[in-house]
C-alpha cells in the first residue's frame, strides 16, 4: 500500500530520525524507577490549553493522575507506610496488616504499595463509590469491606471502623472477620486468611485523617516540585481537600516563598469545609438544618469535602484565603469540555478544581497563573461521575454548551 511505501521510503535512512528523537521531559541516562515506589511524585505540570485560552490565564495542573497507583494519594500513603516501618510499628514479611478508611483512592495506593512491600492490606470505604475503585483493590489482593456511608459519630463508619479493626487485630481473629457482630449493614469482598504467624504480625491503621505524614508527603514533595516547576511565579493554587493534606503541604510550603500567593479551597456540595473558610464555622449542612447527617457529603464528587476537622485540614489554618462552591453539575460539563476541547480525561474532584480555575480566572483577570491538581483520571468514574445513565437517574442535568458558560 502506498502510505507503507511511502514511510518505509521516507525511513530508509536511519540516521535522518536521530535529530527527530526528543527526550520528553527531563530523563537523563541510567535513570531506572526501583519498582512501584519508584515512580510515586515527580509529575509534570502542565498547561491546561483549553481553559488558558479561554480566560487568558495561566492554568497549570499538577498530573497527579500519572502517579502509578493513579492519584496523588500515593505520596500520602508512602509516607504513611514508610514512617510506621521507621517507626517499628510494621515489618515487611511478617504477616503485618494495613488497615485504612478510604473513599477509595488511599486504599489503592496502600494496596499497592502494600504488595510492594510485603503487607497485608485492608481497605473499608463506604458502598456507594463508583465500582472501579472495588475493583482495582480487589485484584490488587486487599481485603476489601464496604459500609454503608455514616456520619463519623457512628461507630461502623468507615475511618472507626478501620480503626477498629487494626486495634482488634490478632487479638481475636475471629472478631475480626465476624459480620454478625456489627448487624448486616456491611460486606466483606475478596476476605483474605491473614494468618497470625508470630508476635511481628501487627495490624496497623495508617489514619490518613489525623496522620501528619500524609500533610509531610506534599510538604515535602509536592509543594516543592510545583515551586521547581514553576520558579515561584503562582499567583493562585486552587483545590480541594478530602483528608487536607495536599491543601495544607502546599500551601505551607509555597507560602512563606511566594507573598503574594493566594491559596484557594474548592468545595463540592454538602461538605462543610467551604463554610469554615468563609465564617470560621464547621457544621454540615445537614447538622444545621437539625437532621442527622447520613452521607459525609452529598455529592457525585468523589475524595474531597469534610463535615469535621481533621489534623491535616488543621494544617492549613491562617493559609487558605478564600473558598469557592462548586456544583456537580458544573463538574460534569467541565469534565466533558476537558475531554472534548483537548483530550484531558479527568475524574470529578479534578474537575471541580477546573471549575474553580476558572472562577479565579475570571475574578483575577487576565495575565495570571493558577495552578491546580488533576487529582485521578476519569478512567476510574466511568461508571459513576462518566456515565450519563446514573447522572440522569440522580438528576444530575449539566448545561451543554460550547464555552465556559455552565460555570456560574
Ligand atoms: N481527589 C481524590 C480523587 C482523592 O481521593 C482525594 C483524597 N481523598 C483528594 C482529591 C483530596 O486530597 P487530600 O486528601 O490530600 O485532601
Amino acid at each position: 500500500n502506498s502510505f507503507i511505501n511511502w514511510w518505509k521510503r521516507k525511513n530508509q535512512d536511519d540516521s535522518k530520525n536521530t535529530p527527530e528523537l526528543r527526550t520528553p521531559r527531563d530523563i537523563r541516562s541510567g535513570d531506572i524507577a526501583d519498582g512501584i515506589e519508584g515512580l510515586i511524585g515527580n509529575t509534570p505540570l502542565m498547561r491546561i490549553k483549553s481553559l488558558s485560552d479561554a480566560t487568558g490565564c495561566e492554568i497549570l495542573g499538577k498530573a497527579e493522575f500519572l502517579n502509578p497507583g493513579g492519584s496523588p494519594k500515593d505520596r500520602a500513603a508512602l509516607y504513611m507506610i514508610n514512617e510506621a516501618e521507621s517507626e517499628k510499628l510494621i515489618q515487611p514479611n511478617k504477616g503485618c496488616t494495613i488497615f485504612e478508611g478510604t473513599s477509595g483512592s488511599t486504599g489503592i495506593s496502600i494496596a499497592m504499595i502494600a504488595k510492594a512491600k510485603g503487607y497485608n492490606a485492608w481497605i473499608i470505604m463506604p458502598d456507594d463509590q463508583a465500582k472501579e475503585k472495588y475493583q482495582i483493590l480487589e485484584k490488587l489482593g486487599a481485603t476489601v469491606e464496604k459500609v454503608k456511608p455514616a456520619s463519623i459519630v457512628d461507630r461502623n463508619q468507615f475511618v472507626n471502623l478501620a480503626k477498629r479493626r487494626a486495634e482488634d487485630f490478632g487479638k481475636n481473629e475471629e472478631k475480626n472477620k465476624s459480620k454478625s457482630k456489627d448487624g448486616d449493614n456491611y460486606e466483606i469482598i475478596n476476605e483474605r486468611k491473614y494468618s497470625i504467624e508470630n508476635d511481628e504480625a501487627t495490624g496497623f491503621f495508617t489514619d490518613q485523617f489525623e496522620n501528619l505524614a500524609n500533610y509531610l508527603a506534599h510538604y515535602r514533595g509536592t509543594g516543592p516540585e510545583i515551586y521547581r516547576q514553576t520558579n515561584g511565579k503562582i499567583d493562585a493554587i486552587v483545590t480541594g481537600a478530602g483528608t487536607g493534606g495536599t491543601i495544607a503541604g502546599i500551601s505551607r510550603f509555597l507560602k512563606p516563598l511566594i507573598p503574594n500567593l493566594k491559596v484557594i479551597l474548592v468545595d463540592p456540595p454538602g461538605s462543610g469545609l467551604y463554610n469554615k473558610v468563609k465564617h470560621n464555622v464547621m457544621y454540615s449542612p445537614y447538622e444545621a438544618e437539625g437532621t442527622r447527617m447520613r452521607h459525609q457529603v452529598d455529592t457525585i464528587v468523589e475524595g474531597v469535602g469534610l463535615n469535621r476537622m481533621t489534623e491535616n485540614f488543621n494544617m492549613s489554618t491562617g493559609m487558605i484565603d478564600d473558598a469557592i462552591r462548586v456544583t456537580d453539575e458544573e463538574a460534569v460539563a467541565m469534565a466533558r469540555y476537558l475531554a472534548n476541547k483537548e483530550g484531558l480525561f479527568i475524574g470529578s474532584s479534578s474537575a471541580i478544581n477546573c471549575v474553580g480555575c476558572v472562577r479565579i480566572a475570571r475574578k483575577l483577570g487576565p495575565g495570571h497563573r493558577i495552578v491546580t491538581i488533576l487529582c485521578d483520571s476519569g478512567q476510574r468514574h466511568l461508571t459513576k461521575f462518566w456515565n450519563d445513565e446514573y447522572l440522569k437517574q440522580n438528576n444530575i442535568n449539566p448545561k451543554e454548551e460550547e464555552g465556559l458558560g455552565f460555570i456560574n
